[in-house]
């Protein structure tokens, strides 16, 4: 492995994702959506931070980045399409573009629905996704400006990645989303394994990711849903639900 990943919590139900290149030391953070948990770890990990990798725009995966920029020189790394709403980017990305943590590349994966700039970077060395908000465990980020078929195709995007891929979404938001998703699948004998492993995590306190992507393509119905019908129908149940 040339790559480690770190969850770190902000805010509520927020995740950062802290990554670390082996070889050269070099520290990305991803969304750090508050400063102060984001910096405690940065200090734990040696006080360094080369990079800050964003998902998109919103207040709650951005708003720690000025304080970590000025303490530490991070570069900052975003989507060009968003560069009007991100913070001011050091490195605006493209679709396919090439990010580089130290010797340990990723790659950049479009990821519309949630937001339409979002992306994705994917670490094959490391297998590390962070996806921010287009894939939860167990669900999908919720469709505030693209269509359910944006959301397909990201999630088209995402399904081809090896299995063993850690998911390292943007939110702790997997119990919620467990408890629905036993609605859509009632017969799937692995979510409800997993539900159960879900629950009593979150029952003693603990995190639910990352998970591994192969568990999610038998658990997750935003994954499951072979159609932008489907797709559609399952997001409109999940914005409706209260349980
Ligand atoms: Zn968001
Ligand atoms: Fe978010």
């Amino acid at each position: 492995m040339t790559v480690t990943v770190q969850a770190v919590p902000c805010l509520s139900d927020n995740y950062a994702w802290l990554m670390r290149d082996m070889a050269t030391g070099t520290i990305a953070i991803c969304d750090p959506g508050e400063a102060a948990p984001v910096i405690a770890a940065l200090e734990a990990a040696g006080g360094r931070c080369d990079l800050i990798l964003l998902t998109h725009h919103h207040g709650d995966h951005v708003n720690g980045v000025e304080e970590i920029r000025a303490k530490y020189g991070a570069k900052v790394i975003g989507a060009q399409a968003d560069a009007h709403r991100l913070p001011p980017l050091d490195q605006a990305v493209l679709p396919g573009d090439t990010v580089r943590i130290g010797e340990t590349e990723g790659r950049v994966i479009d990821s519309p629905g949630h937001t339409l700039g979002h992306v994705a970077f994917y670490f094959p060395d490391g297998d590390v996704l962070l996806c921010g908000d287009t894939l939860f465990s167990l669900g999908c980020g919720r469709l505030l400006e693209g269509t359910p078929a944006d959301m397909f195709r990201a999630l088209s995007l995402l399904k081809p990645l090896p299995t063993q891929t850690l998911v390292c979404a943007g939110h702790e938001y997997t119990e919620s989303n467990a408890r629905f998703a036993l609605t859509v699948e009632p017969g799937n004998a692995a979510l409800r394994a997993k539900a159960d492993a879900v629950f009593a995590a979150r029952a003693a306190g603990r995190r639910t990711l990352p998970v591994t992507l192969g568990e999610e393509m038998r658990t997750n119905p935003f994954l499951l849903a072979g159609s932008v019908e489907r797709l559609a129908e399952i997001r409109a149940g999940k914005d409706n639900f209260r349980g």
